[in-house]
């Protein structure tokens, strides 16, 4: 679905989408699972600039919901989680407030990004806003054990010989080098 600035003119755009489970590429480490609904209105908002000039925004607010699979971060296993966001945003035409400070509708109001040509797609709003809500860090559970460092073994579901570490190479040559020295 395409908001386009012709169609703005005239009215705002209510809109009532659904996209199919994958069909918003969110990158190599998330997938979307469900259906991905999402609904709210579209409208044009002109900027003054200056006293001869507006600019024509595009605003959009609404709500998503889906469901996305991640990889847990210690142990790589899936982990489900729940996107459920509002949005209330501000698209400015690319390039318009290059060092332009006096337009009247503050960043403070609204998130603020960009369209470029002649209007925006749904698709990307909702993709923007999908990885806006992907967390930093998922863990499956608080006490995931994580892979071996050693051997890759998920060591929540078996135990690998290298749990118990022998002692380092290293330090055994470090130790043979300090007794050489003291004697
Ligand atoms: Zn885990
Ligand atoms: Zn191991």
């Amino acid at each position: 679905m395409q908001f386009e600035i012709k169609e703005l003119e005239r009215h705002p755009i209510d809109f009532k989408e659904e996209f199919a489970p994958e069909a918003l590429d969110l990158g190599p480490d998330a997938r979307q699972i469900t259906a991905l609904k999402a609904s709210g209105r579209a409208q044009l908002v002109e900027e003054h600039e200056g006293r001869h000039h507006t600019i024509q925004d595009i605003r959009v607010n609404g709500k998503l919901r889906t469901r996305l699979e991640l990889p847990c971060a210690r142990c790589l296993d899936p982990v489900t989680y729940d996107v459920n966001r509002d949005f209330d945003l501000l698209y400015r035409p690319q390039g318009s407030d290059t060092g332009r400070e006096e337009l009247s509708v503050t960043a403070a109001e609204a998130e603020v990004s960009y369209y470029q040509g002649d209007g925006l797609a749904l698709e990307d709003v909702v993709r923007e806003q999908v990885l806006l809500a992907v967390p930093l860090k998922t863990i499956c559970r608080e006490d995931c054990k994580g892979l071996c460092p050693h051997c890759g073994k998920n060591l929540n579901n078996e135990q690998c010989s290298c749990a118990e570490p022998a002692e380092d190479a290293r330090w055994s040559a470090l130790k043979d080098l300090r007794s050489k020295l003291q004697h």
